[in-house]
């Protein structure tokens, strides 16, 4: 049996989290077009019979650490490249950015094998135009494979994750072999309603909101949950609230649609917005909401 971890690096936004979820089959990292969206090192393990494969995603690699909340994503990830076996670089089409670069000098830094994973496959016209950038990727770094996917619709990762575990060592398995993550649902509960948050709010209110559950109470088939949204000031608990109410519901609505889904029963949510002024660049509002290695 194989059985190793195997961190999913790259700058934000490349997909880093739809693959997670798409290789183990469940939504246990969010998701959005917005960068910044994984701000927690998360494990999804994936055992099959040829072994163990323990993914961690990670917050992409910034080029700014001006902010707490930017240093602190950049640590997440790159303290996950410390204890891995494998490293999966995940690119982002041909479309090469001055970050990529960063996280290609912490790879070399690191001395894991890589396997250079170029995503969103499905968004280029004429595959062709791939053959040049696999050969210009093959200079820069001694890969042990190069496999274009795509983490959305799923393509050609029977073949990524056939390569991953060819290269993990032989090993017993890490946990157990229905275990799916290394994160509670209480966490994974606060997660879901910041991805509906995210998704909903658009550009308007982007990193200054952070999840706190405040109860997390099963009943027989329901969940009594209570989440307290964080925001930096005023005017942006205005618009997460909404005019009379309605963008905070329909947050509540689709929170609770997937919450159900998660938790398998019925789902009673209710949600607070609260202001802490200036939270994400403040070191100790930070580890108090959770963000702490
Ligand atoms: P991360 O920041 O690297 O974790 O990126 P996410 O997984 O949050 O994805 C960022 C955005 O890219 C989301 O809107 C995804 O739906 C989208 N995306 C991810 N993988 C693919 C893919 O294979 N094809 C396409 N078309 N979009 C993708
Ligand atoms: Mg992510």
């Amino acid at each position: 049996m194989k059985a190793g971890y195997v961190a999913l690096v790259g700058r934000p936004n490349v997909g880093k989290s739809t693959l997670l979820n798409h290789l183990i089959g469940q939504k246990i990292s969010i998701t959005s077009r917005r960068p910044q969206t994984t701000r927690h090192r998360i494990h999804g393990i994936k055992t099959t019979e040829a072994g163990q494969a323990v993914f961690v995603d990670t917050p992409g690699i910034h080029a700014s650490q001006k902010r707490a909340m930017n240093r602190y994503l950049n640590q997440t990830a790159g303290s996950a490249l410390l204890d891995v076996d494998l490293i999966v670089w995940i690119v982002d089409r041909p479309a090469w950015l001055p970050e990529d670069e960063l996280v290609l000098e912490r790879i070399k830094d690191s001395g894991i094998p890589v396997i250079l994973a170029i995503n969103k496959v499905d968004r280029i016209e004429d595959k062709a135009t791939l053959l040049p950038f696999l050969e210009s990727a093959q200079a820069l770094h001694p890969f042990m494979a190069m496999i274009p996917i795509s983490a959305l619709k799923g393509g050609n990762l029977d073949v990524l994750e056939r390569q991953i575990m060819k290269l993990l060592p032989e090993g017993e398995p890490i946990f157990a072999e229905d275990q799916l993550t290394d994160r509670s649902e209480r966490f994974l509960a606060a997660e879901i309603i910041r991805e509906k948050l995210l998704r909903t709010l658009g550009q308007e209110v982007p990193h200054a909101l952070s999840v706190e559950i405040e109860q997390f109470k099963v009943e027989g088939n329901l969940t009594r949950i209570a989440a307290l949204i964080w925001v930096e000031r005023d005017g942006q608990k205005a618009i997460v609230i909404g005019h009379k109410g309605e963008v905070l519901k329909k947050v509540g609505e689709r929170s609770r649609l997937d919450l159900e889904r998660l938790l398998d029963g019925k789902v009673f949510l209710q949600l607070w917005v609260k202001v802490k002024e200036n939270w994400s660049d403040d070191e100790r509002a930070l580890r108090s909401l959770g963000y702490a290695e």
